[in-house]
């Protein structure tokens, strides 16, 4: 076949070959090796298209799974990450206006944050703010929900997507991590106060920290229940544990305050990331003074936090020049314009073709669960509503709509994104291959 979704020269498949002997899996991340798309070599980014070797483009609403909120290769942060350079005199010393600009900014944008920290990942955020947690209580357990992902570190490395038998128990998503590591972190059901009271009830005075996403984007989009939210809140000032809101994803995209400024509930500590700095690395610690504090009450201590790139120039840049951006043009209005548009017209779009489905999201993020016995209107809560899920339709579509140019990533339960980039001509172009790939999806 040809067109934009098919291989014409074959150069992505001879250097896919290539990576694979020398790079384990041939993918420098987890995720990035999808079945089927074993050739996907990328060359180049701009908007909200992407282009591979074999000459292939696509419109993209994977968007690396989150970070250019404003688009692949924001002009006006691509400027001014050139203009900042990759180094400063006085890098690895001190530190520089820029860093004190941006963290000023967060301060005053986001409710909970009295003190910023910045690393160069979400991982190294969410592995420090249980560090401190556990510093502050002496306290050794932590509680995760089944479906939130914070990264690859120990503590939190188990229960995001679980086979059906393993949700209830834990179950690390790798090898090689301490089993006392694994038994010190709880996994409870998302949008179940009632077990987040009965796990306090039993271990409230051993309990550090409760780390969440406020919307568990990792397994597409729960939305949390307000009664939720406020019991954690609740239960952990009670107890004296800390209260951790991941925000790597809500953070930025769906409010420059974070999902705590929707919400109104605040968190002790909040871990960023990608949207923040529209695709440079960038990750960030932030919260209650007291506890940013224990970062730094001596150098480097009592609580160790160190990176050879925190604060790196560009990334720095890259970071002050999105929140310009966000403060400056319409980007959530149109973002959510879009996202509201998509979610609209793939409801009536699944009614029309009597295919049991549930469009979920917020704002500029949206995801299709295709399962049946819901109500318009009527939303999956936990990871194990999502067990429900017709995976196979799932990635079956996505894979279809590759070949019509348009890219959703195809693996089970993940999200796709809308950018500042993406016109209304680009969801007109999603919805009309999303309506043929369903219908060939249907019929495999
Ligand atoms: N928290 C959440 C909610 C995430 O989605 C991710 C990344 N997908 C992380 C933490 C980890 O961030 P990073 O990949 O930058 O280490």
């Amino acid at each position: 076949s040809s067109g934009p979704g098919s291989s014409t020269s074959g150069a992505g498949a001879r250097i896919a070959e290539r990576a694979r002997r020398v790079v384990p899996g041939g993918v420098n991340s987890g995720q990035r090796s999808v079945p089927g798309l074993t050739d996907l070599v990328i060359t180049g980014t701009g908007g909200a298209r992407f282009r591979t070797a074999d000459g292939r483009e696509f419109i993209d609403f994977h968007a690396a799974f989150g970070p250019p909120l404003l688009g692949h290769n924001d002009p006006d942060v691509a400027r001014a990450v050139a203009e900042a350079g990759t180094s400063l005199g006085h890098m690895g010393v001190g530190v520089t206006e820029g860093e004190v600009l941006l963290a000023e900014q967060l301060v005053e944008l986001i409710p909970s944050v009295e003190k910023i920290l910045l690393t160069s990942t979400g991982s190294e955020a969410t592995f420090h703010a249980l560090r401190v947690a556990r510093a502050a209580t002496g306290r050794r357990l932590v509680v995760k929900f089944q479906g939130c992902y914070h990264g690859w570190h120990d503590s939190v490395s188990l229960n995001v997507i679980s086979t059906p038998e393993r949700v209830g128990g834990r179950d690390p998503i790798s090898t090689g991590i301490l089993p006392e590591v694994l038994e010190a972190t709880l996994v409870l059901p998302f949008n179940d106060s009632e077990a987040v009271r009965a796990a306090f009830a039993a271990h409230g005075q051993d309990i550090a920290a409760v780390i969440l996403e406020p919307v568990p984007h990792n397994v597409g989009a729960l939305l949390p229940h307000q009664e939720f939210l406020t019991t954690l809140r609740e239960e952990t000032t009670r107890a004296g544990s800390v209260l951790v809101f991941d925000e790597v994803i809500t953070g930025f995209r769906h409010h420059t305050g974070g999902w705590q400024t929707i919400s109104g509930v605040t968190p002790d500590l909040t871990t960023f990331g990608k949207a923040m700095a529209n695709g440079a690395p960038v990750g960030a610690l932030g919260g209650r003074a007291d506890l940013m504090d224990l970062f730094s009450s001596r150098p480097g201590g009592p609580t160790f936090f160190a990176g050879t790139y925190n604060g790196h120039p560009s990334v720095v840049a890259a970071a002050l020049a999105t929140l310009r951006k966000l403060r400056e043009e319409p980007v959530h209005e149109h973002v959510f314009r879009l996202g509201e548009r998509v979610r609209t017209e793939l409801t009536a779009l699944y009614q029309r073709l009597d295919v049991p489905a549930v469009v979920a999201g917020y704002g500029s993020v949206f995801v299709t669960y295709f399962m049946p016995g819901y109500a318009p209107g009527q939303l999956p809560g936990s990871y194990t509503d999502l067990l429900a899920n017709d995976a196979a339709l799932f990635v079956g579509y996505r894979r279809r709509l590759l070949e019509h140019g348009l890219f959703e990533l195809p693996l089970n339960l993940k999200r796709s994104h809308i950018s500042y980039a993406h016109t209304d001509d680009d969801v007109d172009r999603l919805l009309t291959a999303t309506e043929t790939a369903v219908r060939s999806a249907l019929a495999d």
